[in-house]
């Protein structure tokens, strides 16, 4: 067990459900602790937001702004109360303990009282050389068609998505909205997707379906030209021009390093109960993409990590820790058993307050 302080709130992630999760808490005098993480591959802290460029639909920023200054912002109105971040991934969270034990990848481990778990989802990518250079960039590839098929760069173009699920049927029939055609590409002879939705694309007079081909390369400097087809069955390669790439492959929740501690739902995302941000262990929420695979929006990840911090504030208040006042709306205190009770800390800082069910599956 680690020694020395016992943080209140432990936030894992970086992304708009990380800092303002981290807004809401520092403002409640909660002090909390974030671990940003670090670059690997296409998570860098930030989280999936430094991937692009123009974001036109988060609520006040009428010209837009682009996702690594949105999330700056984000992460400054967070230090500016009181916030600690640490630049490292959180490799392992001991909730068989209490308070929990949060390991990070180089530092000594911490403890803390509640975690919020907010490590986003992240979208699958084809690993082509310049596909994230352009997408980056802004120039024409993107893995969220609902967040920047309405941009004015493509409008009225061609636009290749490249998929055969459920989503990658969204993401296209949305795109028809603006291009003047979508292709899907696809790398077998029939959709995954439902019927249902598979129906609607084919019937769609704006859809056409490239069948038994792979995205091999992207082509363009500044902005997406052409792109590369392998055929899978004869390998004969092929460009077509295009003026925007949606890649709707899936997406993977960040959750690896909680080690089946917490329940997930049967898509790889954690479980919360409706309405609520907290989680199959008690005093642990989450928020944004890692629970959610049906708006994985930057507003909705937000709103996610405001409730997990008003959540885990209360949460600490019925179990006598915090300092937040009880709200009507909330669930009534938890009692404690004679057992767990023990003389109140005189410093909460420091002096941990083990009990009421932490770290025990609800
Ligand atoms: P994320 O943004 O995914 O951030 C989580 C971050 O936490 C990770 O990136 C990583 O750095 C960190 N992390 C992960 N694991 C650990 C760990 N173990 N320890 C410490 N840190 C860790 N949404 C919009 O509303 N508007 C848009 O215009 C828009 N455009 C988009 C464009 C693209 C190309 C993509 C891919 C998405 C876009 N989105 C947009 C969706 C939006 O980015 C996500 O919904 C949002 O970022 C999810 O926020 P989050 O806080 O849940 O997690």
């Amino acid at each position: 067990m680690p020694e020395g302080t016992v943080h209140d709130v432990v936030i894992i992630g970086s992304g708009p459900a990380a800092w303002t999760a981290a807004v809401y808490a520092a403002r409640a005098n909660l002090k909390p602790v974030v671990y940003e993480g670090e670059p690997v591959g296409t998570e860098i802290p930030g989280g999936q937001l430094m991937l692009t460029t123009d974001i036109e639909n988060f609520p006040g920023f009428p010209e837009g702004v682009t996702g690594p200054e949105l999330m700056e912002r984000m992460k400054a109105q967070a230090v500016r109360y009181e916030t600690t971040v640490i630049s490292e991934l959180v490799t392992s969270v001991d909730m068989s303990q209490y308070p929990f034990v949060i390991t990070p990848s180089y530092s000594e481990p911490v403890r803390a009282l509640t975690v919020i778990v907010a490590t986003g989802a992240k979208a699958k990518w084809l690993g082509l050389p310049n596909e994230m250079k352009l997408a980056q960039q802004g120039g024409g590839v993107s893995a969220c068609a609902v967040c920047d098929g309405a941009l004015m760069f493509y409008r009225n173009k061609l636009l290749a998505v490249v998929g055969g699920g459920d989503t990658a049927m969204e993401e296209a029939l949305y795109l028809t909205k603006y291009a003047s055609e979508v292709v899907i590409i696809h790398r077998r002879d029939k959709f995954r997707a439902s019927k249902v939705m598979a129906d609607r694309v084919l019937g769609h007079k704006k859809v056409r379906v490239i069948w038994n081909s792979e995205v091999t390369d992207v082509h363009g400097t500044d902005e997406i030209t052409a792109i590369e087809l392998t055929d899978t069955v004869t390998g004969e390669k092929s460009n077509l021009d295009v003026g925007g790439l949606f890649i709707a492959i899936g997406h993977e929740p960040n959750t690896k390093f909680l080690n089946g501690q917490l329940d997930l739902t049967s898509h790889g995302y954690i479980k919360v109960d409706p309405w609520r941000t907290s989680t199959s262990v008690g005093g642990v929420f989450a928020a944004g993409d890692v629970i959610d695979d049906y708006y994985r929006q930057a507003i909705t990840s937000s709103g996610t990590g405001c409730m997990a911090a008003l959540e885990a504030e209360r949460w600490l208040a019925h179990h006598g820790i915090g300092e937040s006042p009880i709200l009507e709306t909330a669930e009534g205190p938890v009692e404690a058993s004679p057992e767990q009770m023990e003389e109140p800390p005189t410093d909460r800082r420091s002096v941990p307050r083990p009990r009421g069910g932490a770290g025990v599956a609800r």
